[in-house]
């Protein structure tokens, strides 16, 4: 275990970060960890508790206090092992997962004091990239069975590259130019630069992994073929249907999906193609108070928005944890101030869009207070309008495209996702499984890995029994 007692003298640090007014002036990452004495002093907080709830907070059920224990002793490699034995992509996580491990470690009881978990999986995850040791793993022995995969999203991924290390042949058709899926052209490069989602992709083809990007299954290729060139299809196509705001005035040019937006940035990024929608110079609306939004946000100010503007639909939650509705190991309901307004901009609670104005193009939006929760009542005499040139829908999304569902004839559940049960991911049709976003709704990437490592082993047990 770490240092024993070391809780009781060393408190928690947080991730360094780049100072807002300069990082805003490019798109490399923001966030680092701590130098490696420091990041050590942290692994020794850990108590290595009796029942450790860190591991059950974590989606994946990471050996959370098996390597807060191995970084503490300067055993990096074994800590990667160990991490990599639970999580595909630690990398992406260190750098993402808003970490409800540390919202259960036994330390945050007393609010504030968790041990600083993923920034010692990041620090894992960048030691184990800078030595060498993401190296590709392919099978020692073929099944002769295959398998296709669609999407390269990280459910998608995790699923192929569990699949492939048990000796399976696996496609994974992508759409997109590039894998990745929302964390290559969703999540900006301020958060994750995407060297480190295309060092995934590489370790995935060196073992084997068959990609096929630029290829919509239902419009490239279609799902009769899919089907019968394999033994087992695995659905992981994200929930991709974005909610709207059918109020008047939305027709108007200057409205979009945030997803539009993002998509073009993270392409411009990538390869300078100039983006369709531009925040420049305009007063900027998001419409949504969650990651996506945040990410509009600071995209807009690092594209020199006049003025940047955030709404939530919702009240503002409290400060702190309420531990009468989620209270410890629960992952607390509480307000926190996304990364994006730190650097500018301003962000309301309980504001409800009555309609938007303009000549052809958007000019104003104008809107309501309301009561901060369901049935959302306007408080009268509440009224108000900002000047509006570019207006980002980001209110969250309600499931993945039907077609392809349809197509295969999967059935859906009440909220339009895959029908597939969390512990056999297996839909109404036989030999059709489903993962990640498109069977459980808009989640999280830890989820999405869990999820792909899930439907890899129930289609590994499925072939099986076919064999
Ligand atoms: C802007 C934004 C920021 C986010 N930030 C965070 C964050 O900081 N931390 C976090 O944990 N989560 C975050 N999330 C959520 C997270 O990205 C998703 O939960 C996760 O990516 C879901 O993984 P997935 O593999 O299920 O789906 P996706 O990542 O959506 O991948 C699905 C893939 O399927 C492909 N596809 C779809 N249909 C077809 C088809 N017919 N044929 C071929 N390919 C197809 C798509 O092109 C896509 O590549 C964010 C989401 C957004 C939108
Ligand atoms: S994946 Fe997320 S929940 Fe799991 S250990 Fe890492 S930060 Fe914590």
């Amino acid at each position: 275990m770490g240092q024993l007692g070391a809780f009781l003298k060393i408190g928690r640090v947080e991730n360094p970060e780049r100072e807002p007014h300069e990082r805003v002036g490019d798109f490399r990452e923001f966030v680092g960890t701590l130098p490696l004495v420091e990041l050590q002093q942290q692994g020794a907080r850990c108590m290595e508790c009796g029942v450790p709830f860190c591991h059950n907070g974590c989606p994946v059920n990471n050996l959370i206090p098996d390597w807060n224990d191995l970084v503490y002793r300067d055993r990096f490699e074994e800590a990667s092992i160990q991490l990599h034995r639970t999580n595909n992509f630690p990398d992406w996580t260190g750098r993402l997962c808003p970490a409800p491990c540390e919202a259960s470690c036994v330390l945050e009881i007393r609010e504030g004091e968790a041990v600083s978990i993923k920034q010692i999986e990041l620090a894992i995850a960048n030691r184990a990239a800078e030595e060498g040791w993401i190296r590709p793993q392919p099978p020692t022995t073929e099944s002769g069975r295959s398998v296709a995969v669609i999407g390269a999203g990280p459910a998608g991924m995790a699923c192929a590259q569990q699949l492939r290390r048990a000796g399976h042949a696996v496609t994974v058709y992508e759409r997109d130019e590039a894998g990745g899926g929302l964390v290559r052209f969703g999540v900006p490069d301020f958060k994750i630069e995407k060297t480190v989602v295309q060092q995934r992709v590489d370790q995935l083809a060196g073992e084997g992994v068959e990609f096929r990007f630029g290829v919509e299954v239902g419009r490239d290729i279609d799902v009769a073929e899919l089907r019968s060139s394999h033994d087992a299809v695995v659905i992981a196509t994200g929930a991709r249907v974005p909610r709207d705001l059918p109020v008047p005035g939305r027709e108007l040019d200057g409205v979009h999906f945030a997803m539009d937006y993002l998509y073009g940035r993270n392409r411009f990024i990538a390869s300078g193609t100039e983006a369709a929608i531009t925040a420049a110079g305009k007063h900027v609306i998001v419409i949504g108070g969650g990651d996506t939004g945040a990410d509009c946000v600071a995209h807009s100010h690092r594209e020199g928005a006049a003025s940047v503007t955030q709404i939530e639909l919702v009240g503002e939650p409290p400060v702190s944890r309420p531990d009468d509705i989620t209270p410890w190991p629960r992952w607390p309901m509480k307000l926190r101030i996304p990364y994006a307004l730190k650097e500018g901009g301003t962000r309301d609670f309980s504001i409800s869009t009555t309609h938007f104005e303009g000549n052809g193009k958007v000019e104003s939006i104008h809107w309501a207070q309301n009561s901060g929760a369901h049935p959302f009542e306007l408080v009268t005499g509440a009224e108000d309008s900002r000047p509006a040139d570019l207006v980002l829908l980001a209110m969250g999304f309600l499931g993945p495209e039907g077609a392809l569902l349809e197509a295969l004839g999967v059935e859906k559940d009440e909220r339009s996702n895959a029908k597939a049960s969390p512990l056999k991911y297996a839909t109404s049709v036989d030999g059709i499984f489903a993962a990640g976003d498109a069977r459980r709704g808009q989640s999280l990437i830890v989820w999405a890995i869990r999820e792909g490592r899930g439907a890899a082993a129930a289609v590994d047990r499925f072939l099986a029994a076919k064999a």
